[in-house]
């Protein structure tokens, strides 16, 4: 009974996942996953082996309120964070019953005759317990990056590779040792070395890669996950992990070629300054075409064909039901609108979809860049609000760019670029972008709601 109903569980987990990836199904993966989390809790919750059911009650209702409290009052902006903080708990939680296992093996069934554990339960928690340490420290440091409480700028240093290569070799070795010996000073020398490499791993990783390293680091949380799961001899844990595992390598692999980095790049680190850097002095000093809101209506109520390419500063001023309202006025206008979406615009992957759903923006007027690229050439203006690196010709024409090679949204072919933005800042990668300067381009200064707010009244 147990097995089905936690293969019933597993099902649902694929269903989530399966749900999850595009915005239609969201809703459906998601009632799936709760689904299955309950039927996974209460299933586990019935085990003979589970004893103490009130303190579990407890910690479950303490640590849903604080969960709940936490996802109500996050902004959205904050998401990639919050998902550091959280993955850290799910490496420390591998920790924890790492250190149980080793020391009461009895307790898991998992000791031999002399009441050790046995050598593959050793070889299964050895490497639970050192990808959730790297889970758990990796986390954090991301997090602190992401939050701002330390400098989102790579920390780059000489012989870092080579001290990271001899921080693992320890490791493996502590845990070779570990598995011969059977001694408590293998086990924490194999913690400790992994809770160090944890950081040393993730602090040369630049702010603009790091949503791809929460995407790795939600991987490790799975991979450590799954390490448990054999030594709880728990099929759902495994199986769960094993998901988590792989979507999270998958995305960033997905993240990575949306930014046309090799992962091998990112993981070693240097690149990006962190967060939106200031105009350089020599952008100030360089004529820009800038308009205002009428300006911007009076070019758009005569545009036949528009595209609006929502970015990160859409999301940062929650202007997605002021871009809805404004495209249904130009649309009442006789115009055609439709959104390009960048896989990696905004902060998070889906980032400019949840926002665009969010304000009831059909679907079907919503592109991905490879379906909507070729038509800005016949598009007359193309509305760029809040985005920046994504357009970046530097991308297609700089071989000495850091985001040379990335796939950018042609909005210059477009007969008019609209630039809504507040200054003439940087993006996340801290690249200058041409586009501001150009004949064609109107720069539209202000905070994204904002002008298009005055564009309605305009229009
Ligand atoms: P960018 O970070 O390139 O640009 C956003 C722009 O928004 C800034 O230049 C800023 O200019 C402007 N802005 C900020 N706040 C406001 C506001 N209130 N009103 C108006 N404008 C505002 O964002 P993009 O979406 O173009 O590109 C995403 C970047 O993030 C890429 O570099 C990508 O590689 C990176 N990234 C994204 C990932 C993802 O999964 N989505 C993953 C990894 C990296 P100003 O200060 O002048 O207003």
């Amino acid at each position: 009974m147990t097995s089905l109903l936690y293969l019933g569980a597993a099902l649902c987990f694929v269903y989530a996942l399966r749900g999850l990836a595009h915005p239609t199904t969201s809703r459906r993966g998601l009632a799936a996953g709760i689904v299955g989390m309950l039927l996974a809790v209460a299933t586990t919750f019935q085990l003979p082996v589970v004893q103490g059911h009130l303190p579990i009650i407890v910690a479950i209702a303490v640590g849903g309120v604080i969960g709940a409290f936490i996802a109500w009052r996050i902004a959205m902006t904050a998401l990639p964070q919050l998902v550091a903080g959280f993955h850290s708990l799910v490496g420390l939680a591998a920790v924890m019953v790492a250190i149980t296992a080793f020391y009461q093996p009895e307790v898991y069934g998992i000791a031999d005759a002399d009441g050790n554990p046995t050598l593959a339960s050793l070889i299964e928690m050895g490497l639970g317990v050192v990808i959730g340490a790297m889970t758990f420290s990796g986390s954090l440091v991301a997090f602190s990056k992401l939050q701002g409480l330390v400098s989102g700028a790579p920390l780059v240093f000489v012989g870092q590779h080579l001290l990271n290569l001899v921080l693992a070799m320890l490791m493996v070795a502590s845990l070779v040792m570990l598995a011969v010996h059977v001694e408590g000073v293998y086990f924490w020398s194999a913690l400790a070395l992994a809770l160090i490499l944890g950081v040393t791993l993730i602090v040369p990783i630049g702010g603009a890669d790091m949503p791809v390293v929460v995407s790795m680091l939600n991987s490790y949380s799975g991979w450590a996950a799954a390490g448990i799961g054999f030594t709880l001899s728990n099929h759902l844990l495994i199986i769960v992990g094993a998901l988590v595992g792989s979507s999270g390598a998958i995305l960033s692999y997905i993240m990575c070629k949306g930014m046309n980095r090799p992962f091998l790049s990112v993981i070693l680190g240097g690149f990006g300054q962190g967060d939106d850097s200031p105009a350089t002095e020599g952008a100030q000093a360089r004529n820009v075409k800038a308009g205002n809101a009428d300006d911007a209506a009076f070019i758009m109520k005569n545009a036949a064909r528009i595209i609006i390419v929502p970015g990160y500063g859409m999301a940062v001023a929650q202007a997605q039901h002021a871009v809805h309202e404004m495209a249904q006025a130009l649309t009442q206008h006789g115009a055609h609108v439709r959104y390009a979406i960048h896989p990696v615009a905004g902060r998070m992957p889906g980032h400019m979809n949840v926002l665009l759903a969010e304000a009831n923006v059909s679907y079907d007027d919503v592109l991905e860049l490879d379906d909507i690229n070729n038509d800005f050439a016949s598009t007359d203006v193309a509305f760029v609000i809040g985005a920046n690196d994504i357009t970046n010709p530097a991308a297609r024409n700089d071989t000495s760019s850091a985001i040379y090679g990335m796939p950018i949204l042609n909005v210059d072919k477009a007969a008019t670029t609209l630039f809504v933005k507040r200054s003439l800042g940087a993006g996340y990668a801290g690249i200058e972008n041409e586009l501001f300067f150009q004949e064609k381009t109107m720069m539209l200064f202000g905070d994204a709601k904002k002008m298009v707010e005055g564009i309605i009244k305009a229009l």
